[in-house]
């Protein structure tokens, strides 16, 4: 069996809806089970939406006026059956999405936020699903939350493997193996469930994972993940205008990409599937029987493409002790412990003798605190503005390109990746 993961983007609209039913029929044989992300941006609507819960009420009820007349659109243009039961699906979820933000809003603030921001999920794979019932694909709904239970940790729910592997085995590889056609369930992404009944997420963007955790516990000869590019690139297309197609990569430097700051992975996906040895695929829906890129244990053609992951607003701290000690580990332990307290964390540092640096995102409510409370026992000095470039497989000649307009703060390399933190010359 595979598991494709349809992402926001893929399901944006009526026609990417349509789409995700013309490659499921491109695998007219196998047993696939789909995940599903929100539909669009739908999920940053949610998050608005849980935010106008703790200020201003009337906000709620257009935000969700915003959320409905965006899927009604999709959905009228797909069901031309008006009497179909999809609709009463839809009425009755966000009459729960309602009811949800009308209670008084809870005091753990990630808690409301799960509650919320997954009925984007819920409702895009209710659409889907009866989308593809009515165009003659098989299929059945299946509730993610009941199968991969988290903590409580909302918002950012940590796996409970052993719950979900029983689980799994109980009600998720029956489904599969007991059945004579080839089975098909649609499933969302991004949500998990708790033993208390309540809903979690897995952190932004994480319904990769959510497709990897699944394969995982089923045993998946492989995992496809449908995107709006032709798979996973070499820089980023917001910062560069030309980009290269990674055709293979080894799941090391897919985990190595992501570590050091590539969106096109959500950063949890890979270990499951690795484990495992089950291939993934990053694939374009727009052209879905090109190749795409193949993740696997292969690591032959990981060092043939410099790869380049840009951070911006980036912070670059020096801290000197103020009694002239020198930068050691009890020093260092304590700046860790600073940097853990106040939730920083650390995309570059390096030491001398008497001076500590570190480069980290610009979040302004931590970076302060932080800094606060670090210049207590050091001396600090610190440059804003600054961008991380990240090569991996870089050779001179790459590194010269990058960093033509640019002053070179800090670099650091290692035989297989070079790290600079820079800032614009003028
Ligand atoms: N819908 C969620 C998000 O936008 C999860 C995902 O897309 O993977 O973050
Ligand atoms: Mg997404």
């Amino acid at each position: 069996m595979k598991v494709f993961k349809f992402g926001g983007a893929s399901v944006k609209e009526a026609n990417a809806v349509k789409n995700v039913a013309n490659i499921i029929n491109l695998f007219p044989k196998d047993n696939l089970l789909i995940v599903v992300s929100a539909m669009g941006k739908t999920t940053n609507a949610l998050e608005k939406l849980n935010r106008s819960i703790y200020s201003n009420t009337n906000d709620i009820i257009a935000h969700i006026r915003t959320i409905k007349d965006y899927h009604y659109a999709i959905v009228n243009e797909l069901f031309a059956d008006k009497t179909h039961q999809v609709f009463n699906e839809l009425a009755e979820l966000f009459e729960s999405l309602a009811k949800q933000t009308s209670c008084s809003p809870s005091e753990n603030v990630d808690y409301s936020y799960d509650q919320i921001v997954s009925f984007g999920e819920l409702i895009a794979t209710k659409i889907i699903s009866n989308y593809l019932q009515v165009v003659g694909i098989d299929n059945t709904w299946l509730d993610v939350r009941e199968i991969i239970k988290t903590n409580t940790n909302y918002r950012e729910g940590l796996v409970d493997w052993k719950l979900t592997n029983n689980l799994s085995q109980k009600q998720l590889l029956p489904a599969y193996n007991s059945y004579k056609e080839r089975k098909i369930i649609v499933t969302q992404g991004f949500i998990a469930g708790t033993t208390e009944k309540t809903t979690t997420t897995l952190g932004r963007e994480g319904s990769d994972y959510t497709a990897s955790i699944l394969a995982y516990q089923l045993n998946a000869e492989e995992v496809i993940i449908w995107k709006d590019v032709p798979g996973v690139l070499n820089a980023d297309p917001k910062y560069f205008s030309v980009t290269e197609k990674l055709n293979a990569i080894s799941y090391r430097e897919a985990i190595e990409l992501s570590y050091y700051g590539a969106t096109i992975i959500h950063p949890k996906t890979i270990k499951p599937l690795q484990n495992k040895n089950i291939p993934l695929s990053v694939k374009s829906f727009i052209a879905p029987e090109d190749a795409g890129t193949l993740i696997n244990n292969n690591t032959q053609s990981d060092s043939l493409i410099p790869s380049f992951i840009f951070k911006v607003n980036q912070l670059l701290i020096s801290l000197m002790p103020k009694d002239f000690s020198f930068i050691a580990e009890d020093n260092l332990s304590k700046i860790f412990a600073c940097f853990v307290k106040h939730h920083v964390k650390i995309n570059l540092m390096q030491n001398s003798a008497i001076s500590f640096s570190v480069c980290f995102d610009n979040i302004p409510e931590k970076a302060q605190a932080l800094i606060t409370e670090l210049q207590q026992t050091y001396k600090i000095k610190y440059n804003e503005h600054l961008e991380l470039i990240t090569i991996r497989h870089f050779d001179q000649k790459t590194i010269d390109r990058v960093t033509q307009d640019k002053i070179i703060l800090l670099e650091q390399k290692s035989r297989s990746t070079a790290q600079l933190v820079v800032k614009n010359k003028n």
